[in-house]
């Protein structure tokens, strides 16, 4: 029986597609479900992998583009719909302070429990969250707007990180040094590297060499330009560097320890 599970709800990028929700990604540790960013569709794919909005303890999001938040207030405000009565953290940018705000005069005022706003800013991985197990921390990545990334330690061992939408620069490999799963967006395959630079994404290869020089023992991609139909190209050019790439499907479980 696994303790440290990871279920991926979204990999598409900007817009949902037919089969592809925009990004969010569910960390079920010993029970305790982390949410990792909330893209629109969260709460349905929910209920289609058999997920309990209840026992969600965190949710951490990496920045405020519509495709890692919009689907933020339907879930709150389905938890008060059931009767939520357990704070809720929210690990964000600043700039979501206001975001909020909004919902809560709006949709939120009689919600059955408290959000507390952790604001995130890191110049470097700092830690976050500590609690028995686990720890998580955050670190800054290089996007159009203030982006984080986060690092999860289970039992002492580094198991996850979650890189989200960035552009390739040097630290970030050494930020998850020895990492067993590394997930990193890959918005673009090669042929498109153009867009990938001016718009603070990566392509396949800027993926596979910070797996390579982290050290990782697998890397998880996704993030997946809808002008890329293919999947198997993604997952072909990030194996020639390296090979334990899966590119991951919406619903696809990993079992992490
Ligand atoms: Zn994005
Ligand atoms: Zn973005």
């Amino acid at each position: 029986m696994s303790n440290f599970i990871l279920t991926v709800l979204g990999t598409a990028s900007a817009v949902p597609i037919a089969d592809r929700n925009p990004s969010a990604q569910v960390l079920n540790v010993h029970g305790r479900l982390f949410l990792i960013d909330c893209g629109e569709g969260t709460q349905q794919q929910f209920r289609r992998l058999h997920l309990s909005f209840l026992k969600v303890e965190a949710i951490f999001l990496s920045h405020i583009h519509g495709d890692h938040c919009l689907g933020i207030f339907g879930l709150l405000s389905t938890m008060s719909m059931y009767g939520r009565t357990k704070p809720l953290r929210i690990f964000a940018p600043r700039s979501f302070g206001p975001i909020l705000k909004f919902y809560q005069s709006y949709f939120g005022a009689d919600d059955t429990y408290q959000v507390e706003h952790v604001v995130l800013d890191a110049k470097e991985p700092q830690e976050i969250l500590a609690e028995g197990e686990l720890s998580v921390s955050a670190f800054p990545l290089r996007h159009k707007i203030e982006c984080y990334g986060f690092g999860f330690t289970y039992r002492g061992n580094y198991a996850y990180a979650y890189c989200s939408d960035t552009a390739p620069f040097p630290e970030l490999s050494t930020w998850v040094k020895g990492v067993k799963y590394l997930y990193h967006e890959c918005t673009y395959t090669r042929e498109h590297a153009d867009k990938a630079v001016a718009r603070y994404h990566s392509v396949t290869d800027d993926a596979a060499r910070c797996a390579l020089e982290a050290g990782a023992e697998r890397l998880v991609i996704g993030h997946y330009s809808s002008r890329v139909r293919d999947l198997s190209q993604f997952q072909k050019e990030c194996q020639e560097t390296f090979p334990d790439t899966v590119a991951a499907n919406d619903g696809d479980i990993f079992e992490i320890y």
